[in-house]
Order: C-alpha cells, then sequence, then structure tokens
C-alpha cells in the first residue's frame, strides 16, 4: 500500500514542493492524522461497489482513504491550485476524478448520473469548508440526490445545534431544516492538533442518513419552513410574539390564535420546546390564514 498522503512529514512535503499556501478564505484546514481519517471513513460504511462524493480534497487526504474502500470517487474541488497536486499525490488511485468547480454551483445529480453506476450506493464524505457548511449541507440535502448518507467534519458547534432535540439550548430552525430530510448524529469529536493549519474552532464528524420518506405530513414545505424560521427569530421571546411580530401582522391576531388551538398548540410556549411534528400541525393550520 502506498504510504498515507495525511503524514505531518509527507504533507509538509507536499506542500513544499508545491509552494503551496493556505487560503483561509477557502476554509483549507488539512486533516494531518490517518487514524481520524479512517474513523470518518468508517462512518460511511462504504461497501467494493459503494461509490463517494467529496467536496473539498485538499491534497487529497481523505480522497485517498476513499478510494482504497470505494469502487469510485468523485471530488469537487474549487481551488485551481490544487488540480496538479492532486493529480500527482493521487496517481496510484485509478477510480478517482476530481472535478474542478465550486460544489456550489455543481450540478451534482448530474455528475452523479454521468460518473456513476444506476442504483449505486453513494455517501457523500467530506472535511467541509467551514465558511459555507450551512449552504453545502442545505444543497446537499434538498437537492434529491440518489445518495444514502452524508458523513462531515464540520465546527462542533454547529454540529452539535443540528443533532439537537427540542428543549435543547442548541435546538433551532438549522436542526429541523436538516432533521427534515435527514437523521442526524454526532459521531465523533475532533481535537485542533489533526488539521494543518490549526482551525480556532473544534470540530465533529457528523453523521447523516437520508430519509426516504418525510418525517412530518406538511400542506407547503415552504411555509413549514417560513413558520419555524419566524418562531426562532427571537428566542427568548413566546411562540405567539414571534408569529404575530415576523409573519403575520396583528390585524391576524384572532386568525393565528384559532390555528394555534386548533394544533393544540399554547401561543404562551417558545419555539424550542416544539417538535418537527408540532411544528407540521400548526404550520398546515396557519397557511389557511396566510
Ligand atoms: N479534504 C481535505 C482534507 O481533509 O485534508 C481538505 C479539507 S479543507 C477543510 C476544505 C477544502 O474544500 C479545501 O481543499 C478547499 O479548497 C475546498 N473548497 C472550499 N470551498 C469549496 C467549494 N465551494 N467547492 C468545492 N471545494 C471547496
Amino acid at each position: 500500500m502506498n504510504k498515507d498522503i495525511s503524514t505531518p512529514i509527507r504533507t509538509k512535503a507536499i506542500l513544499e514542493k508545491y509552494k503551496f499556501s493556505f487560503k483561509k478564505s477557502l476554509g483549507q484546514n488539512f486533516l494531518i492524522d490517518s487514524n481520524i481519517l479512517r474513523k470518518i471513513v468508517d462512518q460511511a460504511e462504504l461497501g467494493e461497489d459503494s461509490a463517494a462524493i467529496e467536496i473539498g480534497p485538499g491534497i487529497g487526504a481523505l480522497t485517498e482513504q476513499l478510494a482504497r474502500k470505494a469502487e469510485k470517487v468523485v471530488a469537487f474541488e474549487i481551488d485551481q491550485r490544487l488540480l496538479p497536486i492532486l493529480k500527482d499525490t493521487l496517481s496510484p488511485y485509478t477510480n478517482v476524478k476530481v472535478v474542478h468547480s465550486d460544489v456550489l454551483k455543481a450540478d451534482v445529480n448530474q455528475v452523479i448520473k454521468e460518473e456513476f453506476k444506476e442504483g449505486q450506493d453513494i455517501m457523500v464524505v467530506a472535511n467541509l469548508p467551514y465558511y459555507v457548511t450551512t449552504p453545502i449541507l442545505m444543497k446537499l440535502l434538498t437537492e434529491n440526490l440518489p445518495v444514502r448518507g452524508i458523513v462531515v467534519m464540520i465546527q462542533k458547534e454547529v454540529a452539535d445545534r443540528i443533532a439537537a432535540s427540542p428543549g435543547t439550548k442548541d435546538y433551532g430552525s438549522l436542526s429541523l431544516a436538516v432533521q427534515y430530510y435527514a437523521e442526524a448524529k454526532n459521531a465523533l469529536i475532533v481535537p485542533k492538533t489533526v488539521f494543518m493549519p490549526k482551525p480556532n474552532v473544534d470540530s465533529a464528524v457528523l453523521h447523516l442518513t437520508m430519509r426516504k420518506e418525510a418525517p412530518v405530513e406538511v400542506e407547503n414545505e415552504d411555509f413549514f419552513f417560513e413558520v419555524i424560521r419566524a418562531s426562532f427569530t427571537q428566542r427568548r421571546k413566546t411562540l405567539w410574539n414571534n408569529l404575530i411580530n415576523n409573519l403575520f401582522s396583528k390585524e391576524k391576531k384572532d386568525q393565528v390564535q384559532q390555528a394555534l388551538e386548533k394544533a393544540g398548540i399554547e401561543g404562551q410556549r417558545r419555539g424550542e420546546t416544539l417538535s418537527m411534528e408540532e411544528f407540521a400541525r400548526l404550520s398546515n393550520e396557519l397557511i389557511l390564514y396566510k
């Protein structure tokens, strides 16, 4: 087997050979710990026939570990300077394709159609650039991609918010937005020391399993998420206050009250106490008055 790209010595040698300088604006913190990389890949439970999509391969540390497990890996990299480096570091792996693109602008569905077999088991596995974690996750979740799940290293604080349960301080619109599409769990906490350069924040590996069906019945998804966002606008205010201040005008007070009663939800509660099921019930009643 080839020597790991991710050892600190090899990483330094690669960076020096290509005179590569990190771009903070692209969230470039490379992993330099093979153990952590293997743990991330284990989370994805890839079989010999599986495929993997990576976002931001950097110099290929995670890509390499994925290539050893999966049948095929497609990696999206925005930074042109990394392309010749990846060509070099990943040359032993014939099952990797690097796509030079901003993943937020890429047609991922089309790439999947072109690069993978029909019906193939596909996982997204990445050490995400922290400056765009949420937009990337929301893109992956909402574009109806035929993937089994997503395993990503992200800022610990964001992972905590995503996997949070009702009634906790971390629970909010991001928890609901993600958990509507996937089952979320925090798989691993990762120290700053495994990155080069070291980030300022702690990291965690988030494990998302895509849902086959929506967990609640909502009449209008956009409105459901509008109700959720409005309910968390001022966390310390009651549900009632947030709905009246951020979604409905004062003239509709009676209707909002009626909708709350029909949904069986006390307006004096705070948004953070409502389960997804309750938000679904509430939005299905409120939509009558929008
Ligand atoms: N996977 C490598 C590792 O673990 O060592 C690098 C991870 S580093 C945190 C994030 C990578 O994402 C960088 O290579 C960066 O250039 C790339 N990147 C940043 N924004 C991107 C975007 N919008 N689309 C694709 N790649 C992006």
